[in-house]
């Protein structure tokens, strides 16, 4: 039997923030986690250079059915708190459009910083531990029923994030706890992930698969712009992962392939200037050929022969809504296999958004990605685990 006065189980983002700040003040802290290294996640993030946090991070940046839940947290726990602690351990990092903040080397770099703070902060990390069962103590605290031995503690902080990419360890293990302690969960779905394809849209759009366009996509009442990506099984790229975080199944998404221009106001200037051209030539030097083809074959686009003379306003305001408004409906998403986080989770009106300690449950706390708080894409998901980690850490 081991005791502890803080036990965390998930050793990634969240958790590892969590420990380090509770370890500062003077707890004694234990992260225990099944994977046999901690941190996978922010290995994996940002394509191995870890996109870590977003020089503007607004509550307005993240999904959550109690939307002021998230505003303390960002407001104790800046980005510019974390980009301070980065540049303490001198990591090179760089900036990408939309404020994106990177690694300029690996993801490594970062996690190897956690590591070393947790050093400093005495945290005991206990990885390859499976865990069988969470029982509460009659004197107050629980007891943790684990491969390597049962642990009590008096605080137990839920940090096992999202469920997806079952491969890198995410389960739903959270959830599972939220539910045995009778704390109500919003139902979960796949986020931050590409868009599969009903059969007629596939066949045709397939053979783009590799292409970029910049795309601005609406759906379910949110607006994206970025690059849209045709792949093998549907569609993907920033601006499909950004909206897939406001799509529900069934739902049409609305694409705009020309979002950078007016074409009513462009195709009337074509047929002043040349008006000989055809349609196909002129539209030819917006979008790539094979995607104008698609188009035409799904119906999307018709008689493109004709020549810009030939074209009356009627039509010219056709095409700005054929090319404008693509109204397509997704079968589907990839799902957790690809998907980088998931939408739904803890309900956090349970939560405390000062302690987030469950209000029913004294000395139970849920932080990261298992609460159902879901960020965009850029940073955001990364920065609201480093900060409900440290606000949970104050008070744990
Ligand atoms: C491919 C990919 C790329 C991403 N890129 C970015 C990015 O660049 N920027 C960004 O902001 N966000 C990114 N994200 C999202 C971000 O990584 C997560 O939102 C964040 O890691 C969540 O932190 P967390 O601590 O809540 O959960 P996690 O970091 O997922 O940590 C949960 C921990 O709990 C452990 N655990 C789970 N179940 C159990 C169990 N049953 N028993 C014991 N331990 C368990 C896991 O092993 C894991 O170590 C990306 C996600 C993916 C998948």
């Amino acid at each position: 039997m081991h005791t502890t006065e803080v036990l965390i189980i998930g050793a990634g983002a969240a958790g590892l923030f969590c420990a380090i700040q509770a370890g500062y003040r003077g707890r004694k802290v234990r992260v225990i986690d099944h994977a046999r290294k901690p941190g996978k996640k922010i290995l994996m993030a940002g394509g191995g250079r870890c996109n870590f946090t977003n020089r503007e991070v607004l509550p307005k940046h993240f999904r959550c059915s109690n939307p002021h839940f998230v505003i303390s947290a960002l407001k104790r726990f800046s980005s510019q708190d974390f980009i301070d602690l980065v540049e303490r351990h001198a990591i090179d990092y760089h900036e990408r459009d939309w404020g994106q903040l990177f690694c300029d080397h690996s993801s490594k770099d970062l996690l190897d910083a956690l590591l070393t703070e947790c050093e400093w902060a005495g945290v005991e990390l206990q990885m390859n531990t499976e865990i069988h069962a969470v029982e509460t103590l009659p004197e107050g605290g629980y007891r943790v029923q684990a491969s390597g031995g049962a642990i009590n503690c008096e605080s137990l902080v839920i940090a096992t994030g999202g469920l997806s990419f079952p491969n890198a360890g995410a389960t739903d293990l959270g959830l599972r706890i939220a539910r045995q302690f009778g704390l109500p969960c919003i139902r979960t779905h796949a986020a931050l992930v590409p868009f599969t394809l009903q059969p007629r849209e596939l066949e045709q759009l397939k053979p783009l698969a590799g292409i970029a366009v910049p795309a601005r996509i609406r759906c379910g009442g949110a607006q994206f712009r970025e690059n849209l990506l045709f792949t093998h099984r549907g569609i993907s790229g920033p601006v499909v992962l950004q909206a897939s975080n406001y799509w529900q199944p069934g739902q049409p998404i609305e694409i705009d392939l020309l979002p950078q221009l007016d074409l009513a106001d462009w195709l009337k200037q074509q047929r002043q200037q040349k008006p000989r051209s055809a349609l196909r030539t002129l539209l030819a030097q917006l979008l790539p050929k094979r995607l104008l083809q698609a188009l035409e074959s799904l119906g999307q686009l018709q008689a493109l022969d004709e020549t810009a003379a030939q074209l009356s306003d009627r039509r010219i305001e056709a095409l700005q809504q054929a090319l404008g408004q693509w109204r397509l409906v997704p079968s589907g998403t990839e799902g957790y296999r690809t998907a980088e986080v998931t939408l739904g989770g803890v309900d956090t009106h349970a939560i405390s958004s000062k302690t987030f300690e469950a209000h029913s449950a004294p000395g139970l706390y849920f932080i990261g990605e298992v609460l159902d708080v879901t960020g965009w894409l850029g940073g955001y998901n990364l920065q609201w685990a480093w900060a409900s980690g440290y606000c949970a850490g104050q008070y744990v």
